[in-house]
């Protein structure tokens, strides 16, 4: 990792994953009431881009414009299990060495978390839990891939990251002994839905590169439950496409 991507793992707690720890001041934002996505625009000079960006995320999915077998390609390595409670979210962080290549750009693996329920949607449904794995290329460009769980068996991966999660909000530890393999929250083919967006927290940065995988995994109704007591309802609200180009896998 080098010192570029270090930079932006540090700043990490808070823009990619959600304020949430105490030290949030008046650019506090949460996901209902008089801070919630709706006002995230006004709530700090940053945070702009919430309210007057074009091309944010999430989105509904059922609107593609163009379709392909566009080539994704992941190579992610299990490691050392780091996990976190950011408050508005359960994050697990990557050593380095895991990757993913799209649209001719590799990007590294820094780390996951969850939202309950999923942000995009598919013809106006949602699904009860999504995993967003956040990557960033060497130039700090930003690649999503998300994973979409539906209710079904448990998933072991899943499971390792519950129970070692505290209750409360934390900074990220490293669990001894247990190896997390984030391939175990991946389904076997990797089609997806690709578009440029957003981050889905403040402050709503763009030029993300958004992959969505079309099949699911699945969680099952005790571990939904126990995101959910964690982290809450923690989803924005889908955000118009506009002029954007939204490619759907061939069916
Ligand atoms: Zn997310």
């Amino acid at each position: 990792m080098n010192v570029m991507k270090k930079t932006l793992f540090g700043l990490g707690v808070a823009v990619l994953a959600g304020q949430s720890l105490a030290d949030n001041h008046g650019s506090a934002w949460t996901y209902s009431g008089e801070s919630g996505p709706e006002h995230w625009g006004s709530l700090a000079a940053g945070f702009e881009l919430c309210r007057s960006g074009l091309t944010q995320s999430p989105i509904e999915l059922d609107q593609a414009n163009a379709t392909g077998d566009l080539k994704v390609s992941v190579d992610w390595a299990a490691g050392p299990l780091t996990v976190s409670n950011r408050g508005m979210t359960v994050q697990a962080d990557f050593a380095e060495g895991s990757f993913m290549t799209s649209g001719g750009k590799v990007f590294e693996l820094i780390q996951v978390h969850f939202h309950t329920p999923s942000e995009h949607t598919h013809r106006g449904r949602t699904y009860p839990l999504v995993a967003h794995f956040v990557h960033a290329t060497d130039e700090g460009t930003l690649g999503v891939l998300g994973v979409l769980f539906e209710q079904g068996e448990a998933n072991p991966e899943l499971a390792k990251i519950l129970d070692a999660v505290p209750s409360e909000a934390s900074e990220p530890a490293t669990i001894s002994g247990v190896t997390l393999n984030p391939n175990g929250m991946l389904p076997d083919e990797i089609e997806v839905w690709r578009y440029m967006g957003s981050l889905t927290t403040p402050p709503c940065s763009e030029r993300v590169h958004w992959h969505v995988v079309e099949d699911t995994v699945t969680a099952s109704r005790s571990q939904i439950s126990a995101m959910e007591g964690l982290m809450g309802h923690n989803a924005r609200p889908v955000q118009p496409l506009n002029n954007r180009l939204l490619v759907a896998p061939e069916s």
